[in-house]
């Protein structure tokens, strides 16, 4: 097309001339077929990283592989199982914020059978307790055998959770351990009661209803963020305006115990309104790095009420005082076998152990919480109408970020960000994540249950990691009456609304329909592997995959049709309606 010239000796000519067809160009200009395969997956809903499943069906013998979804929560593992999950997270949320009745209703009384086992276990216990203080090992050791076995039958019974937690048998953990000797908490290891009004919890978990002059009634909802305190100002892309007096130690250390915070603010919440309030939310990191909180709250609670708690509201630290860090990741104290303990590379005297540290604080009558997490002065709160579209988009606001990392929330784009996580990220890498954390040893202490595999600073902790920027936990936080259910039984409800639009009568598990005809198929599963002769290539079973969830959606979309000409049987079933696709 051009005649080739010597380069530099003219400018570039014809700059949007499109490639040579045939050449390496023009071939990579053709998007991959394969990537394509992977975007249509995504947009059919389809998992990009299905689980083969062999099923059996134990009445003929046929086998079948069936890929089950991978349930990923995080979209970099795959977008579609992250999305769906988002969804009924949504749903979830959406269900419990504007309840007028209690989820769960008063479990039934116990019967009998369940009575007298419990009693029973009563008397196992105080056997125990007797030989155990007569020092009869052996007999100890088969009061808890048959401890186990009534625990057994109280579960069998159908009781719910564990009686008592399980004895702990010495031989775990020796040392500086509380061997047997449950460790009385001092009472200035306590944590101090806040300073607010304090009512009897009632169960009740519904809010207030108003009534307008003219009869109609309103119970709306609320809506918080929570943040923690300020560690020094910072510019608008989050980073401090002064890296040397922003207080990256603080910071650190209010992430890592953020969420005993919110407990605790709710805790105080429900004593302070005499209700037990509920509420669904999510931890997020903001721009400055640092978490912050948004919730649902079901019912009002009056803004200046929500303040003073979250001002009132703390969490102390009773931890052993850690201002000198005594050693270096290049000069650590050594394991010594024979002791049985860490102690001091040169001198190779033991390190202070736990038990000896705590009892330090106990004995010294000034002592003060080793940190202490308060939230800052910005509390956001305001009320929000049920079925609104301000309703909805907040919904979408608190799932936003769910499929997520944290550390990819903000993701850091300019030196600057990138020093701020660093800073950050350093300060956590020798933070204690707990008492049995491994950098308790650069404090010249020896953690609980202290053992010779301890790496300080290389704790496998999840809050030392650089992606988690020190949110730890959970991030999702759902009161326990929320929508009393779970998140299987949200998916649940999901299928059973899109079987009932369908007709369909056989789900693709076979079981729990009760379609009375059919005699009831019996599957056993298995887990297949990747290189089983009848597991086909991947591609093949995305395909399949997607040629399914084709005709399956063209049918569901026709059967919304009819269903929209019939005269409205119920159209409150829906979950996010719009779309039934993508279970
Ligand atoms: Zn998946
Ligand atoms: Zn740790």
């Amino acid at each position: 097309m051009t005649v080739p010239t010597l380069p530099g000796l003219e400018p570039v000519p014809t700059p949007a001339a499109p490639p040579r067809p045939g050449s390496r160009a023009a071939r990579m200009a053709l998007p991959r077929s394969v990537d394509v395969l992977k975007e249509i997956a995504a947009e059919y809903g389809v998992c990009v990283r299905p689980l083969a499943m062999r099923r059996t069906d134990l009445n003929t013998g046929l086998t079948e592989v069936i890929d089950l979804p991978c349930g990923a929560t995080r979209e970099d593992k795959c977008g579609p199982c992250a999305k769906k999950n988002r969804r009924l997270r949504q749903a979830q949320i959406r269900e419990g914020w504007h309840r007028d009745d209690e989820p769960l209703p008063p479990p039934e009384p116990a019967t009998e059978e369940q009575k007298a086992l419990i009693l029973l276990r009563g008397h196992l216990e105080f056997s125990r307790d007797e030989a155990s203080r007569a020092s009869q090992w052996d007999q100890v050791e088969d009061l808890d055998d048959a401890i186990r076995e009534v625990e057994e039958a109280i579960t069998a019974e159908g009781l719910r959770g564990r009686v008592a937690p399980p004895h702990t048998t010495g031989d775990d953990g020796q040392g500086d351990e509380d061997n047997g000797r449950r460790r009385k908490r001092s009472t200035r290891r306590r944590q101090d009661a806040p300073d607010l009004p304090r009512r009897k919890v009632e169960r009740r978990t519904v809010g207030k209803t108003y009534t307008a002059p003219d009869g109609t009634t309103y119970r709306p909802s609320m809506w918080l963020t929570l943040t923690l305190d300020s560690y020094g100002p910072v510019r608008p892309d989050g980073t401090p305006l002064n890296p040397d007096r922003y207080d990256y130690r603080r910071a650190a250390w209010d992430a890592v115990h953020f969420p005993r915070l919110l407990d605790r603010f709710w805790q105080n919440l429900r004593r302070c309104e005499g209700w037990n309030v509920q509420y669904a939310g999510c931890v997020e990191p903001q721009r400055r790095l640092a978490p912050h909180a948004h919730f649902a709250i079901r019912g009002t609670i009056p803004r200046d009420v929500l303040r003073t708690v979250a001002a009132a509201t703390y969490h102390q630290v009773w931890w052993p005082a850690m201002d000198v860090q005594r050693y270096t990741l290049d000069r650590l104290p050594v394991w010594d076998e024979q002791a049985s303990a860490w102690v001091d590379p040169d001198t190779h005297a033991p390190l202070t152990t736990w038990t000896e540290a705590l009892d330090a604080i106990d004995a010294d009558p000034d002592a003060e919480p080793v940190h202490v997490v308060r939230f800052g002065a910005q509390v956001d709160a305001r009320g929000v109408m049920p079925g609104t579209e301000d309703a909805e988009r907040t919904i979408r606001y608190v799932t936003k970020y769910i499929t997520k990392h944290t550390g990819d929330v903000h993701k850091a784009t300019t030196d600057r960000q990138r020093r701020h996580l660093d800073r950050l990220w350093q300060e956590l890498q020798i933070t204690p994540c707990t008492d049995r954390c491994a950098n308790w040893l650069l404090y010249g202490i020896q953690p609980k249950r202290a053992h010779a595999k301890l790496k300080p600073g290389r704790c496998k902790g999840k809050v030392h990691q650089r992606d988690t920027l020190g949110i730890g936990g959970r991030r999702i936080l759902i009161s326990r009456d929320w929508s009393g259910k779970t998140l299987s039984d949200h998916k649940h409800d999901v299928r059973a609304w899109v079987r009932a639009l369908l007709g369909v009568s056989v789900g693709l598990e076979g079981v729990d329909d009760q379609g009375a005809t059919v005699e009831p198929v019996r599957y056993a599963w298995e887990l297949a592997r990747p290189d089983d002769p009848d597991i086909g290539p991947m591609a093949h079973r995305l395909l399949r995959a997607i040629g399914e969830r084709a005709r399956w959606r063209s049918e569901l979309l026709a059967a919304k049709d009819r269903a929209a000409q019939l005269p409205d049987p119920a159209s409150t079933t829906g979950t996010d309606g719009t779309t039934g696709e993508k279970l």
